[in-house]
C-alpha cells in the first residue's frame, strides 16, 4: 500500500484534485473525498464521530467507489473502514521514512483506538520502530493495544501520561479522537531531532497539537488547500509556511535538514490516497479471486429505453456491473498464510 501511495504521490500533477466536501454536526462528519486522473476516478464515503463507541460503533466508517473516466461506469465498490487504517498507517509511515531522523527507533503512541495497531506495524516494518510508549486516557484501549501486538517484535510500554510517553521518543504519533480543540502535544514536550506524525487533528475545531509545536519545526501536509481547513495548522495564520509532501518526495522541496530539526506531518488524510488504497483493492480482489459482480447499473438492450428495463425480463449480469470488494477476506487471509 506504502508503494502504491508513493507512485501516487509522484504523479501529483497528474491528478485532477480538490478539499473535501464535509457536513458537520455538534457530533461528527459525514465527508465525501474525490480525485481524478485521465483514466479513473475515485471517491471515498468517510465519517468521523468520536463518541460512537456509545453507540457500538467505530469512530470511523467508509467506503468508496472506482469508475472510468472515460464512460463514467462504476467499477469497483469496496469497504474502506479496514482499508483506511492501513493506507493512514502507510502514509504515516511513508512520510516519516522521509521526514524522521533515520535512526529512529522509538516511537510514542498517543490514542490507542482503531487506527493504532496499524500505526504500530506500519512504523516497525517500514521505519524501523522497535520499542512503543502507550498512552490513552481509556487504560483499556492502551490494555488492548499492547494485547493485540503480543509477539509481534515490539518492546511495549504503557504509560501514564502523554509527557511520560513522549519523553525520548524518536518519533511522536498521535491520533486520538476528540471533537475538541486539544492540546495533545505542547511544546515543552518536544525534543530536539522528533518527528511528530499528527493524525487526529482532521477537522474544523478538532486539534491535537499546540500551536508552540506547529512553531518549533518544519511543517508538512498532504494537500495544503485542505489542510488549512482541516489540519492543526487551522490554528496559524494563513502565511504560516508549510510544505506539501509531495514536493519533498519528488525532490523540489527540502524535507529534514539536520538531527537537531523536529519535523511535523501535519496529517488529515487525501483523497489520492484513497485512490491509491481503491487501486490496489481492486488488483488484490482479482489476484486473490475475491469479491463478487453486482448489477450496480441496470442493463438495457437499448440504451435509451431504460423503461424497457422494467418490462423486460431480468437479464444476466453484464459489462455493466462492478466488483465488490472487501479488505476483511484477503486480510484474513493473509493472516492464516502468515
Ligand atoms: P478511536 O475512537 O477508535 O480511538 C481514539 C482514541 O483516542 C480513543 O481510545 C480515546 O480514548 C483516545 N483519546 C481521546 N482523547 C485523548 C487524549 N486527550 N489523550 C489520549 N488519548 C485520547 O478513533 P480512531 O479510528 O483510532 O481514529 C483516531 C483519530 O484519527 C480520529 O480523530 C480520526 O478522525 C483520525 N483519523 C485520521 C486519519 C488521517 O488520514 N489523518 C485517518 C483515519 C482516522
Amino acid at each position: 500500500m506504502a508503494e502504491r501511495i508513493e507512485a501516487d504521490y509522484l504523479r501529483w500533477n497528474e491528478f485532477d484534485k480538490t478539499a473535501r466536501v464535509a457536513s458537520h454536526s455538534d457530533v461528527g462528519v459525514i465527508e465525501l473525498m474525490p480525485i481524478a486522473d485521465a483514466a479513473q476516478f475515485a471517491f471515498k464515503y468517510v465519517n468521523g464521530h468520536p463518541s460512537n463507541h456509545r453507540h457500538g460503533l467505530p469512530t470511523v466508517m467508509a467506503f468508496g467507489v472506482l469508475a472510468d473516466v472515460e464512460t463514467g461506469a462504476p467499477r469497483l465498490l469496496s469497504e474502506l473502514t479496514l482499508t483506511t487504517a492501513i493506507r493512514t498507517a502507510a502514509m504515516s509511515a511513508l512520510a516519516a521514512r522521509v521526514l524522521a531522523r533515520p535512526d529512529s527507533t522509538r516511537m510514542a503512541l498517543v490514542g490507542n483506538g482503531a487506527q493504532s495497531e496499524f500505526q504500530a506495524l506500519a512504523f516497525r516494518d517500514l521505519v524501523g520502530i522497535r520499542e512503543l510508549r502507550l498512552f490513552d486516557t481509556d487504560p483499556a484501549a492502551s490494555a488492548k493495544l499492547a494485547a493485540n501486538l503480543v509477539g509481534q517484535g515490539l518492546q511495549v510500554r504503557i504509560c501514564t501520561s502523554t509527557a511520560e510517553a513522549v519523553k525520548g521518543a524518536d518519533i511522536v504519533t498521535t491520533v486520538t479522537a476528540d471533537k475538541a480543540n486539544a492540546t495533545i502535544l505542547t511544546r515543552e514536550m518536544i525534543e530536539p531531532g522528533m518527528h511528530v506524525n499528527a493524525v487526529g487533528g482532521d477537522c474544523p475545531g478538532k486539534t491535537e497539537l499546540h500551536r508552540g509545536v506547529l512553531e518549533a519545526g518544519s511543517v508538512f501536509v498532504e494537500f495544503e488547500p485542505q489542510t488549512r481547513i482541516e489540519g492543526d495548522i487551522q490554528q496559524m495564520p494563513a502565511n504560516f509556511q508549510v510544505t506539501e509532501f509531495w514536493r519533498v518526495l519528488s525532490g523540489q522541496a527540502t524535507g529534514r535538514s539536520s538531527a537537531a530539526q523536529v519535523t511535523v506531518f501535519d496529517s488529515v488524510g487525501f483523497a489520492l490516497e484513497d485512490y491509491s488504497a481503491l487501486t490496489f483493492m481492486r488488483d488484490a480482489a482479482a489476484e486473490l479471486g475475491i469479491g463478487e459482480i453486482v448489477e450496480l447499473v441496470p442493463e438495457a438492450t437499448d440504451p435509451k429505453n431504460l423503461f424497457g428495463v422494467l418490462r423486460d425480463e431480468p437479464r444476466p449480469v453484464a459489462a455493466s456491473a462492478a466488483l465488490v470488494a472487501s479488505a476483511i477476506a484477503p486480510a484474513r487471509r493473509a493472516a492464516e498464510t502468515a
